[in-house]
């Protein structure tokens, strides 16, 4: 579930608007389907949403839109057209208009004009033709009232196909606040949203309980960079949703580990509130790259944020970021390093350097040369001096000693509160169905899921989901 058109359609349906959200990757659908379901709806403008890895779909949709439908205005938005639209633009002559940064405000406006036949030199962060040239509008800046503009889930026609992987359970993804307190040199999540902000917690618990009561939603998983950021904030947030009694709502969210150790009193009520995944975004397992990178933690900060989230009941992952040096002693090394963290379970990706983060020209001078769009899914590694086939064969061997190590196996399954306890053997389950996977590719007709339900809670391409050792690499 891409959850930042949902929010551009709400401001179109606040400006009067009539909008369907057709999400392509939920319903599987081909592009003739697409097409064919465009042409039923009969719309005036078409607005496409892509993350990196299915930017050239999305520009397919929009040529083959574009010669089907000759009248229809065609708009390009996300994190990849805001730093990349001259790209797009150049490369999709039949894409009208992208619309940078945050879109609530400038849909609505471009809506207007549109419709009205207005200028567009006042719609903020809007880039268009005008004739042979492209005239970029100044940002219109962070949206300070998130209050006010909130995602339009009611346009969300069949909440069966947003099932988890985990337990299959209805989900959606959802998001209390934007932006990070921090600026990693590989992430471009600061540099997108620029200041923190959060709606207020009783509105997002009140859209909470509504996906709970009024379509079934059972898991909920928080497109947050840092959501604990304000201390303050959150502990009202945590208040909220404990006053929901949502007794089944199950939360899985990201954190910094000084939040948690900020937090270290807290905890119990994270759990009373429903959070049972806590991501934490380790990364590497070298303070030297830490420190090089800016993230502003130690190891020996996740590994005791990891022990406060499990003594609180909840499950601890985290993700590990391979490849950053191109070099396999690296990701030995790593392997290594993992054992005194004791997470209950490991996500692993590559990294995959995005070209408006800071840290994008000295790893492709590493690197060389980056491969299509279509394979920048954290699954595909860029770099030559890992051979990837061969590090996710010892990823798959570090998998099996990890968690069928004696004392983790142990803890996981028979120590601890039930509700994790649940949810570490669903978990201990789909990472064993996706490790035999990876080793007899021949074994996928009987344990991948099939359906079109898991892709829709997957950001990644569903042909590269099957990361050795990765219980949620690729779930958001
Ligand atoms: S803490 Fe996470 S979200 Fe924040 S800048 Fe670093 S990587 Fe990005």
């Amino acid at each position: 579930m891409n959850i930042g058109p949902l929010f551009a359609a709400s401001a179109a349906l606040k400006a009067g608007h009539q909008v369907t959200f057709l999400d392509c990757t939920a319903e599987d659908l081909s592009i003739e389907d697409c097409l064919d379901r465009i042409g039923r709806e009969s719309p005036d403008v078409i607005g496409v949403a892509a993350r990196t890895h299915l930017v050239n779909e999305a520009l397919r949709i929009v040529r083959h839109a574009r010669s089907r439908f000759p009248k229809v205005r065609t708009l390009l938005g996300g994190i990849h057209a805001t730093f990349m639209f001259r790209e797009m633009l150049g490369e999709c002559p039949e894409a009208d208009f992208v619309i940078t940064g945050e879109a609530e405000v400038a849909t609505g406006q471009l809506l207007d004009a549109l419709t009205k036949g207005a200028p567009l030199n006042g719609v903020p962060g809007l880039i268009w033709r005008d004739g042979a040239e492209l005239r970029v509008n100044p940002p219109g800046g962070p949206l300070k009232d998130l209050d006010q503009h909130r995602p339009a889930y009611e346009l969300i026609p069949n909440w069966d196909l947003y099932r988890n992987h985990i337990n299959g359970e209805r989900s959606a993804v959802v998001q209390f606040s934007r932006g990070c307190v921090q600026k990693c040199r590989y992430c471009s999540q600061w540099k997108f949203w620029d200041t923190w902000r959060a709606c207020s917690p009783e509105v997002f618990a009140d859209e909470i309980a509504l996906l709970y009561h009024e379509h079934g939603v059972r898991y909920f998983l928080m497109a947050d960079e840092s959501p604990q950021a304000e201390a303050e904030v959150w502990s009202r947030l945590l208040d909220a949703l404990i006053s929901k009694g949502l007794k089944d709502a199950v939360f899985g969210t990201c954190a910094r580990a000084k939040d948690i150790l900020r937090d270290r009193e807290l905890l119990a009520r994270y759990a009373q509130a429903g959070f049972r995944l806590m991501l934490l975004g380790a990364e590497f397992t070298a303070n030297k790259t830490l420190k090089t990178v800016n993230k502003e933690q130690r190891l020996e900060d996740t590994a005791l944020a990891v022990k406060l989230i499990q003594d609180a009941g909840m499950i601890a992952m985290v993700d590990i970021m391979l490849g950053w040096n191109n070099r396999e002693d690296e990701v030995v090394q790593t392997l290594e390093n993992l054992g005194g963290l004791s997470a209950d379970y490991v996500c692993f990706f590559w990294t995959t350097p995005y070209p408006w983060t800071d840290s994008y020209k000295e790893l492709m001078a590493e690197f060389g040369t980056a491969p299509a769009y279509d394979n920048w899914n954290f699954m595909t590694f860029f770099g030559k001096g890992v051979d990837q086939k061969r590090a996710e064969r010892e990823l798959v061997k570090f998998y099996v000693r990890y968690h069928f190590s004696p004392s983790r196996f142990f803890k996981g399954w028979f120590s601890g509160p039930l509700p994790r306890r649940k949810l570490y053997r669903q978990m201990f389950w789909l990472g064993v169905r996706r490790s035999l996977v990876q080793l007899y590719p021949w074994l996928s007709a009987l344990l991948a899921p099939k359906n079109s339900r898991v892709k829709a809670m997957h950001y990644c391409d569903p042909r590269h989901r099957w990361l050795a050792g990765s219980n949620m690499a690729g779930e958001s």
